[in-house]
């Protein structure tokens, strides 16, 4: 099988001098994490300021039964100080937040750290006023405008809890959130401008709260002045609220421990889990993956595109960026608006530095053609990085070579919400990457193959099988929300003393990390077992397909086969032909027993909100299965599944 598709490329000699690791750093910081963490990690918890500094670094078992993770437990802190107030006397004049709008036509904004320090303090006095208190829970549906951030900062400040729903969500999907946390308020905006159009997001918030039972508050932003319907009592706009309270806000102190925030996972799998972080070793993870992984600087512009609604917004627009007294770009709109070059034409406008977004929107953007990147100058670009689903080689190539001129090292970052921060990356300057491999661990992380069903560690270097991870880091979840036992049972009953990433993965012989897919979607053909991101690169790498996704389905002879629904470039046309050419292509990039057995053409894919694929679905309808489609609450758009079931291909 294909290993290494398009060589290794190593960082260029300037990147590994001036980088924060070259690769001897790394291994002797790398060995030094996994030889002593609690050592390694009482040195680089200092990296924030602790109101009562931590004497125990690390109390953590993985136990079956009894999985307790704590982290600096005794220290004292907040992340709302450590955000802001510690970075006002050295650079309360330097622009914290950029915000871009949707609309290029409309100003962009650069707000200081003195400035997102008032405003946070306003909101969190505006918070007090409508009684909310440490350990409460705040939701938070809004569009990415610098209030979210504010918001963010603000529940951090008082020790609220947040949870931010991502504001494409039903009114249904926001009030199971308010109703399963029990949340005294929510903070939403009366409008949501989004690739040049509009949602209402107040009118979504009333519909959700009419089905929620307790009392909540709505404290509402003006962002777009549109008609909006006030609720009878309980709604407050932010901006009266604000001129009638302090700008001064001590921050709470929270224990390292404390809840930080509860944040939903995708939904690919199945029900979302309401993931619980902490608060000390969350914000030293954030900020440490964040200086390290993208090799930031003092004074770079970092752009990190995803959603606030995302853990990758949570850990990389707000936490983690603030936390280094960065420079964090955030963007309201979408890549295609007003058209494919949005991206780049902000990238230059911004002079970005740092830029990071998923495989799914790079897969879009390439389908549209080299011209919309090379129009725009993007010589300020050191660092690219993906995250969110597997980076095929070939997007990866692209990315590399059109965005990137061949000269930018790319970071492909495999993460979870579950664990808070990069757990296997390249570093700029120490790792040499090779297109589809997340690489190596970071710091103070102990991935492991096990043999899928014996649960058996593998120690050969070479190596395929289910992903877990060893040994607790800091930024590990704690739990999930009010349910520790489906806590232990999604992450720790399966492979006992591991924490299992639901993920599979293939080990190669230099000690790379290949995500291979969901353990859920490995395919077994024949008694080959096959992860389907293998399939869908090949099929990818066809200059006519733009996307495709693969799934088994039972197969009277092979025990599965293989389903490919395939998304073709824009004016490529559907035809038996070029089923066979597919056909033939998938044989001859990976072999005989990976040639697909049914080909759908597929308009467009059922993807979660945040754009992965779900392929939970799409084994559904192959599996021919359509009444237990399960939760589709978190899909984007699903009419695409009314399509793809309607033109199902005939398995006779
Ligand atoms: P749910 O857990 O509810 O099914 P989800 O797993 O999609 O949803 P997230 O936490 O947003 O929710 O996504 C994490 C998953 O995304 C990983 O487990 C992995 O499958 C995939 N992923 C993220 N980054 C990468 C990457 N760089 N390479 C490969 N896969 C990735
Ligand atoms: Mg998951």
């Amino acid at each position: 099988m294909t290993d290494q598709p398009a060589g290794t490329y190593p960082p260029s000699a300037e990147m590994a001098a001036n980088a924060h690791a070259d690769k001897a750093t790394y291994d002797a910081m790398y060995a030094a994490s996994i030889s002593d963490p609690a050592a390694f990690w009482a040195e680089h918890g200092k990296r924030v300021d602790w109101i009562k500094p931590y004497t125990k670094v690390k109390n953590t078992s993985f136990a079956p039964g009894n999985v307790d993770i704590k982290w600096f437990e005794d220290g004292t802190l907040n992340v709302s100080a450590n955000c802001l107030d510690r970075h006002l006397a050295t650079r309360g004049d330097q622009t914290a937040i950029i915000w871009e709008p949707d609309s290029p036509d409309e100003d962009a904004l650069h707000l200081t750290y003195a400035q997102v320090h008032e405003k946070t303090c306003l909101m969190a006095n505006s918070l007090k006023e409508l009684g909310v208190g440490k350990g409460d829970r705040v939701v938070l549906y809004m569009p990415m405008i610098p209030e979210a951030a504010y918001a963010m900062l603000a529940c951090a400040r008082i020790g609220a809890i947040h949870s931010i729903v991502f504001a494409g969500f039903s009114a249904d999907a926001l009030a199971a959130r308010v109703s399963g946390s029990q949340a005294k308020v929510v903070i939403t905006a009366d409008g949501a401008p989004r690739g040049g159009r509009v949602t209402n997001l107040k009118d979504s918030v009333n519909q959700a709260l009419i089905n929620v039972m307790h009392d909540v508050k709505c404290l509402c932003v003006k962002r777009t002045g549109q008609q909006i319907a006030w609720r009878s009592e309980g709604d407050y706009w932010l901006h009266e609220m604000e001129d009638t309270v302090s700008a001064d806000c001590p921050p709470e102190e929270m224990g390292a421990e404390d809840p930080l925030f509860i944040l939903y996972t995708s939904g690919s799998t199945g029900m979302p889990k309401g993931v619980v972080h902490s608060t000390g070793g969350y914000i030293v993870y954030a900020s440490m993956t964040h200086q390290y992984t993208f090799d930031y600087h003092d004074g770079d512009i970092f752009w990190c595109t995803a959603d606030v609604g995302w853990v990758t917004g949570h850990s990389y627009i707000v936490y983690g960026p603030l936390a280094n007294g960065a420079t964090t770009l955030m963007f309201e709109g979408v890549p295609t608006y007003p058209d494919a070059g949005r991206f780049w034409q902000v990238c230059e406008k911004h002079k970005v530095n740092q830029f990071y977004t998923a495989p799914t929107a790079i897969r879009a953007l390439m389908g549209q053609g080299n011209d919309y990147v090379e129009k725009y100058d993007l010589s300020d670009l050191k660092v690219l990085g993906t995250v969110g689903e597997p980076i095929n080689p070939e997007a990866w190539n692209w990315y590399h070579t059109v965005v990137g001129k061949g000269a930018v090292p790319i970071v492909d970052t495999w993460w979870q919400t579950e664990t808070g921060g990069h757990l296997l990356t390249p570093l700029p300057g120490a790792t040499a990457t090779k297109p589809g491999s997340a690489t190596v661990p970071f710091f103070g992380v102990q991935p492991v193959i096990l043999e899928p069903t014996t649960g058996a560690e593998i120690h050969d270097t070479a190596a395929e099988g289910v992903l877990c991870i060893k040994d607790s880091w800091p930024a590990q979840m704690r739990t999930v929300w009010g349910d520790h036992e489906r806590f232990e049972k999604t992450y720790f009953a399966d492979y006992k003393n591991y924490y299992f990433t639901g993920d599979g993965c293939r080990r190669d012989a230099d000690g790379y990390y290949w995500i291979t897919g969901r353990v859920d979607d490995v395919i077994n053909v024949s008694g080959h077992r096959m992860g389907t991101a293998e399939v869908e690169s090949a099929l990818v790498a066809h200059a006519k397909v733009a996307e495709a996704a693969v799934v088994g389905y039972p197969h009277d002879i092979k025990g599965q086969g293989i389903y490919a629904y395939v998304t073709l470039m824009g004016g490529e046309e559907p035809s038996e032909e070029l089923r066979k050419e597919l056909e033939v292509w998938v044989r001859a990039e990976i072999g005989p027993i990976a040639k697909p057995d049914l080909i759908q053409w597929a308009p467009g894919l059922p993807k979660t909100r945040s754009g992965k694929i779900m392929r939970r679905i799409l084994r559904k309808i192959a599996e021919d299965d359509f009444g237990a489609l399960g939760d589709t609450s978190t899909l984007a758009d699903p009419s695409v599944v009314d399509d793809l079931i309607e033109n199902r291909m005939n398995k006779g």
